[in-house]
Order: C-alpha cells, then structure tokens, then sequence
C-alpha cells in the first residue's frame, strides 16, 4: 500500500492494541504512537510488555498504561474489569486494534487435538469476543471510533491443515461483520485486516522451512494499520483488507 499519512494522523487518539508484546502487535504499537498516538498495550508477558512500554517512552517520553491479560483463560469478567479500569485512566478509546493470536497445529483434521483446538478458539475468537463486548462503550465514547480485527487468508478460504486456525479466522471476519452492521449508524467502524505471510514467531512455527529473508517484515506492513485507524479511511466499515495485496497464500519460493 502506498499511503504517505501525516505525521499527526493519530494525535489526540488512544489506541488498544492486543498482543503487543511481539510481532505485529508490537510494530503497530510504536506505530501507532509515533504518528502522535497515546497507546495501551496488553499481552501476556508482563517482562515482554514493559519492554515495549520502555521502547515507547524513549520514542516519545510518554509511559503507555500497559496490562497482562492472557487471553486463554480471559474470562467475561477478567475482559469487564479490565475495561473498568481502563475507564478510571482514559475518557475513551479511538482505537482497538485485536491483534493477538494462536496457531494451534498445523495438520489435517483427524489429527487436531481437541484441547489445542478448543484453546485456538478460546484465544482468537471467544476472548477477543468477551474484550470486545467489554470495551464497546469506551469505543462508543469516541467520535471516530475503528475496531480492527486480525483475519488471515485461510480465514476466507479454507486450505488443508490449517483446521482451527482457519475455522477461527472465518468466525473472526463473521464477528466484523455483524458488528460492522450493528453499529453502522453510530461513530463506530469494524473492519478487519490480513496481514499475510510476514516475518514473526507465529509465521516461523508455521513454516518452519520457509526463508523469513523472503517475508515482509511487519513495520512493511504498518501504511495499511496507520491509514484504518486515522480519519483518511473515516468511512470504510464492514471490510476486509489486504496488507498485502498482490500476495498469494502460501509459503514464499
Ligand atoms: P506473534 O506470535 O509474533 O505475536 C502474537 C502476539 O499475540 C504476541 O504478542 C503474543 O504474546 C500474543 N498472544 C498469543 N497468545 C496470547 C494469549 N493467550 N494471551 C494474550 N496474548 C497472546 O504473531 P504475529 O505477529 O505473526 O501475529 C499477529 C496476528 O496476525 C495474529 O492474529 C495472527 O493470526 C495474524 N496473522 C499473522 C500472519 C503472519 O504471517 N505472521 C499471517 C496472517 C495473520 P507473547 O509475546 O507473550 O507470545
């Protein structure tokens, strides 16, 4: 994507991103905050998050208010109290970016483990529900809320062996759409993002024969994150983008 945004694209905002302890999440992150964003990390790894909360007090003086909430075993009222104290520390969320994910096994459905596949989906798609649902009202307080969630290619066509992981991501992409149509009268837009084959752990247990050398890094990927979080995509909702358009699925020759 060639997108050149405003060095203020994102001042005054204040973004949640999940997972930002590593990969993507933590590019967006410091992404997101160098475009004059305030962020909010949350992740698993408490020595991981204070980390990134250091990278991005050097980037730009300011602390991030980051939380450990691991969404495994993220309950309902893990999510609510989490978004209560949120609402004590910040007016509002213009921003959440769901970003954290699992992979669970790559291999053919007779052979996917039930529990690993039931925590896939406790990670990707219950958890991030329960999130969701929780910080809705901080989102609903801005004017120009966006709520991104992280789809994959196998999560609108299924591929073998991707099993819980693709069933995961096509419940990820339904979940944007319901939500996209409920709140399209109101400040709120739903969309998701593919990031596509990109250098990180998740891609490397993957594809563990795969070069990374031949992968886009995830700060490759940030045009597309930076633009649907600020005001130049103010009316897109409901859709599913690329990071990598011309990608096709699979692992890189
Ligand atoms: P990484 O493995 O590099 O990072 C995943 C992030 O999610 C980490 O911050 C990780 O925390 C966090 N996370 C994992 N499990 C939990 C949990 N139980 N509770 C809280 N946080 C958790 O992956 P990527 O950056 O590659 O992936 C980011 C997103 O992009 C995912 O949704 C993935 O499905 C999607 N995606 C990635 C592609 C790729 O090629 N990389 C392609 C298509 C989609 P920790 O640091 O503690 O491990």
């Amino acid at each position: 994507m060639h997108y050149q945004p405003k060095i203020d694209l994102l001042q005054n905002r204040i973004i949640l991103v999940t997972g930002a302890s590593d990969g993507i999440g933590r590019e967006a992150a410091l992404t997101y905050a160098r475009y004059g964003a305030s962020v909010i990390l949350l992740g698993r790894n408490e020595d991981k998050l204070r980390a990134v909360a250091q990278e991005l007090h050097h980037l730009n003086g300011d602390t991030p208010h980051w939380f450990t909430l691991d969404l495994l075993t993220a309950t309902p009222q893990d999510c609510e109290q989490l978004a209560q104290k949120l609402a004590g520390l910040v007016p509002r969320l213009d921003g959440v970016l769901h970003n954290a994910g699992m992979l669970g096994d790559v291999v053919p459905m007779d052979q996917q483990d039930p529990q690993t596949w039931q925590n896939v989906m406790q990670v990707n798609v219950n958890a991030t529900f329960f999130l969701t649902q929780a910080l809705l009202p901080l989102l609903l307080r801005s004017d120009a809320g966006s709520l991104v969630f992280t789809t994959s290619s196998v999560g609108r066509q299924g591929s073998a062996g991707w099993g819980a992981y693709a069933a995961s991501k096509f419940a990820t992409e339904g979940m944007m759409q319901v939500l996209a149509e409920e709140y399209k009268q109101q400040n709120l837009r739903v969309n998701c993002i593919n990031p596509g084959g990109t250098r990180t752990t998740m891609r490397a247990n993957a594809f563990p024969t795969e070069d990374p050398q031949k992968l886009k890094t995830p700060r490759d990927l940030m045009p597309l994150y930076l633009w649907l979080m600020g005001d130049d995509s103010r009316r897109k909702t409901g859709m599913s983008f690329d990071a990598q358009p011309n990608r096709k699925p699979g692992i890189s020759e």
